[in-house]
């Protein structure tokens, strides 16, 4: 349930308010929504209770969502949400594409993909800094030496960047260098991280965990958004199911079912759910047709030589020809 408090109220109102929750055993939080002071509770709350918070003067709304994510359901905002940063937008009329290599290596790479997928027509950058690797013998990125990187790069080209973080220290340093920190399917439920990620003022580009159900892929973004931080796009990147033959498995219907949950933009990332550059193309497809409002594309300029994930990563021409197919598919459908 959510609680609509009046903008002006005082402190005294909010206390009495909080105090009145607390007393009836009901789990809340008190933060902004809308530029609006709001509570949400974890259960609906019973009808005497309601009825002496609304005689409260402060109190201006109560509304009865049932769903366990009031704040990403799509009934709070029908307009739906829009994340802007600089030139790039994601949500309603735009569609984003977000390109790149799997992981900074150098400075020559970098600004090459970035110079290629800028002309290919990607809106914003990737490549990833402090890197989430299955061996801990593996390369773990170049850290801040990756972020400085980005950050010149972004400067040279004017692409927004989006580059991961793992832990709160990691979020709050990422969002000095980068413009949208990543939060990974492996930290999808990382619940600190995510309230981490509510307190900054960057915009969250979060992925669905790997097993994480639509439900638990929304709360996890309420998390986000519970702690004051609107600025949320998800990523839908693949789940794990028995299926070997793709490194992940790309549910297309994700797409249109998180959009009549919620008023986040939907983007996907079909290279990790993919895991070989040949089916990249086809999975974007399907993602366009399907209603996403953009993607997340490993490109390389040099497949063959990356340090990491070069198997899915499509070369620039391979990613300029599909950007071409997709923009068709956009407008067919719209
Ligand atoms: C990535 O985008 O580089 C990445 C590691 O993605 P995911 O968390 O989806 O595996
Ligand atoms: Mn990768």
């Amino acid at each position: 349930m959510i609680i609509n408090i009046r903008r002006d109220s005082p402190q005294e109102t909010l206390d009495q308010i909080a105090g009145i929750l607390e007393q009836a055993m009901v789990c809340f939080r008190f933060t902004q929504f809308g530029g609006h002071p709001v509570f949400v509770t974890d259960t609906v709350l019973d009808k005497t209770l309601c009825k002496s918070l609304s005689k409260k003067k402060s109190v201006e709304s109560i509304i009865d969502l049932p769903e366990p994510y009031p704040l990403c359901s799509l009934r709070i905002r029908p307009e739906r949400s829009t994340i802007r940063i600089r030139n790039f937008a994601v949500g309603p009329g735009s569609f984003s594409i977000i390109a790149g290599p799997c992981t900074v290596e150098s400075e020559k790479q970098v600004l090459t993909a970035a110079q290629q997928v800028k002309a290919a027509g990607a809106t914003a950058l990737r490549g990833g800094a402090f890197k989430p690797r299955s061996s801990p013998y593996a390369f773990q990125g170049l850290k801040v030496e990756g972020l400085k990187i980005l950050q010149k790069v972004s400067k040279e080209t004017g692409l927004v960047t989006v580059t991961e973080a793992m832990s709160s220290e990691e979020v709050k340093i990422v969002s000095e260098y980068a413009d949208v920190v990543q939060i990974g399917t492996r930290n999808a439920q990382n619940y600190r991280l995510l309230e981490t990620c509510g307190e900054v003022r960057v915009p969250i580009l979060l992925k669905r965990g790997y097993s994480n159900t639509l439900e638990e892929f929304l709360m996890a973004a309420e998390y986000i958004l519970s702690g004051g931080n609107e600025q949320v796009i998800l990523c839908e990147r693949g789940i794990r199911t028995f299926e070997t033959y793709v490194r992940y498995t790309l549910p297309i219907g994700a797409v249109p079912a998180l959009k009549s949950l919620t008023h986040l933009p939907v983007i996907v990332d079909p290279s990790h759910a993919a895991g070989c550059a040949e089916l990249v193309p086809s999975l974007s497809f399907a993602s366009v047709a399907a209603g996403a409002d953009g993607l997340l594309v490993e490109v390389h300029p040099d497949p063959k030589q990356a340090i990491c994930d070069g198997r899915q990563s499509l070369t620039p021409d391979e990613f300029a020809k599909m950007v071409l197919t997709c923009k068709k598919i956009r407008k067919a459908v719209e």
